[in-house]
């Protein structure tokens, strides 16, 4: 069975959020810990974070994938943004440890000119502050698109960030891979899926992927957009997309949508079509 959901709105609570995905036959979601440009988050209500604890247990959820702000950047040349990207990703960690086992996906940062290896640095060095022995969080480095500056546009980038962190933290710190970025970034997963899964598993390893953000694109591969597209609408396509959500490799992890959709049945058609696509694949879980 395919574990999937989409990105959901915070604005009526955390409960609200489990009812939404419910609605559209989602098993995990994916929600903004604070507004998506940045800004102060409210502290969560422990009736609330209660009442959707048990919703998830409840109705079997698997791991929800929190996103951090895409503004939070923590190897920024400024060193006030990086330490209010410190600031509120410390936050962040600990309202994610209210909802225990869950991942915090986010945006490794832009280096802004500084070098892409001086940009790793930082960022392995906010991580290792960051995390910290026991945490039940994982939190998940997200694969880029290359726009600008960015970093994490290479599976190496995104190891060469794991391995400077403290070794005991990092089975904390996982990978989540997403569609649309890495395809906007040169990875041909329309015609060769299995070598980039292959290539994962040798540059980072297959078991540090813990989710998947599943996104047709709007431009064609390699073109460093990071533009989303609707299932099926974009250069990535069905096809190839069927071909993600019933990889043997991918089976078992949490799916969540970003796609350009403006309501919630617009996802509900999505999860729909890509779970019937996965009952038809002829997958064996292998996790
Ligand atoms: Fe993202
Ligand atoms: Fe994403
Ligand atoms: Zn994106």
């Amino acid at each position: 069975m395919l574990h999937i959901g989409c990105h959901l709105s915070t604005s009526l609570g955390f409960a609200h959020m489990g009812e939404d995905a419910l609605s559209i036959n989602a098993d995990t979601f994916a929600f903004f810990t604070r507004n998506p440009r940045g800004g102060r988050s409210k502290d969560p209500d422990p009736h609330d974070v209660a009442a959707l604890l048990s919703l998830l247990q409840e109705h079997h959820f698997v791991q929800l994938v929190a996103h951090a702000p895409y503004t939070m950047n923590l190897c920024s040349n400024k060193p006030d943004t990086r330490e209010f990207a410190r600031e509120s990703f410390a936050k962040d960690i600990a309202a994610m440890e209210l909802l225990p086992g869950n991942y915090l996906n986010f945006h490794p940062g832009c280096h802004m000119n500084q070098g892409v290896d001086a940009g790793i640095a930082m960022i392995a060095e906010a991580l290792d502050n960051l995390l910290f022995e026991g945490m039940t969080t994982t939190v998940l480095l997200e694969t880029m698109a290359g726009k600008g500056t960015e970093v994490g546009k290479t599976f190496e980038e995104l190891a060469a960030i794991r391995s400077h962190i403290r070794p005991e933290l990092q089975p904390h710190l996982g990978v989540c891979l997403d569609t649309c970025h890495v395809f906007d970034g040169g990875y041909d997963i329309v015609n060769k899926l299995d070598e980039v899964l292959q290539e994962f598993d040798r540059v980072i390893g297959l078991e540090h992927l813990y989710a998947i953000h599943i996104n047709d694109s709007k431009n064609p591969l390699g073109s460093h957009k990071d533009r989303h597209e609707t299932i099926g609408n974009g250069f990535i396509g069905l096809e190839a997309l069927s071909r993600v959500v019933t990889h043997p490799a991918l089976c078992g992890l949490p799916f969540i949508l970003e796609t350009p959709q403006d309501k919630l049945p617009g996802w509900g058609k999505e999860i729909e079509l890509l779970s019937r696509l996965a009952d038809n694949g002829d997958s064996s879980c292998c996790r």
